[in-house]
């Protein structure tokens, strides 16, 4: 679904991403973690096109990302991406969210995208607030409806950049449970987190990246269980 082909991205004379390759089939689970400034929020956004990459390809359901002549945004209308901090337009309701997207991109009638965002919102638990706007709800729901948001584009895959790392405590379960159901129905995902838990749950393999490099791609258990670099292990040795 997903093949990252030796990929390395420059700002300026800062080498951010060096000979980035793994590749993600389809209904995997891939958590992506380490330090903080080692490149997981670049290299997802590579993946969908958001940032431009200098060497090394990258393809997604056999479309060239880099390729000057794909469509990005058709492409990234069929990745569901969710960020740290929600993204939600502010002064739309809930379901104005929804459906907007779908309307414009995929041209769905108002009705159909209205009907098949309130399945959604039914889906992560907020069907009584699609007449809110994203100020009047908490933290964890914004994030809920980013995610339905996503999912009502239909997307062949999910990028998830740190999508609790913004939530108070008692949130960031009712976040992750909707996201463990995604992976359990099948969803392809790529998923920068600091959650453990949900790796250990969830995850086919887990990344490693450290300055910008690949350091690990392994199955989670022999990533957990015996880390093979001195950084990962003392990297999961602080968070764990
Ligand atoms: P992570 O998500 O692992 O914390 P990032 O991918 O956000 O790391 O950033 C990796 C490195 O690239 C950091 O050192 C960051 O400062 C740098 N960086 C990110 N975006 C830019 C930019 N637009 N211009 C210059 N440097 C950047
Ligand atoms: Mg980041």
């Amino acid at each position: 679904m997903i093949s990252i082909d030796n990929v390395s991205k420059h700002y300026g004379s800062f080498q951010v991403l060096t000979d980035c390759s793994t590749t993600v089939q389809k209904g995997e689970v891939i958590v992506v973690c380490g330090p903080s400034g080692s490149g997981k929020s670049t290299l997802i956004k590579c993946v969908n096109g958001l940032e431009p990459f200098q060497a090394g390809s990258i393809t997604v359901d056999g479309i060239s990302v880099g390729d000057p002549k794909t469509n990005l945004s058709k492409l990234r209308s069929r990745v569901g991406m969710v960020f740290q901090h929600f993204e939600l337009f502010p002064h739309m309701s809930i379901t104005d969210n929804l459906t907007i997207a779908q309307v414009k991109v995929l041209g769905r009638s108002k009705e159909e995208a209205a009907d098949k965002g309130l399945k959604l919102l039914e889906r992560v638990g907020l069907k009584a607030h699609a007449h809110k706007f994203p100020g009047q709800l908490s933290g964890g729901q914004q994030q809920r409806v980013a995610i339905a948001r996503a999912l009502a584009m239909d997307p062949i895959c999910m990028l998830f950049d740190e999508p609790t790392s913004a939530l108070d405590p008692e949130m960031i379960n009712e976040v992750l449970d909707v996201m463990v159901e995604l992976a359990q129905e099948g969803m392809t995902m790529m998923c920068v987190t600091h959650e453990m838990g949900f790796a250990k749950k969830v995850a086919s393999r887990v990344i490693f990246m450290d300055k910008g490099q690949i350091v690990e791609d392994d199955a989670k258990d022999a990533f957990f269980g015996n880390p093979r670099s001195e950084r990962a292990r003392q990297f999961l040795a602080k968070i764990l």
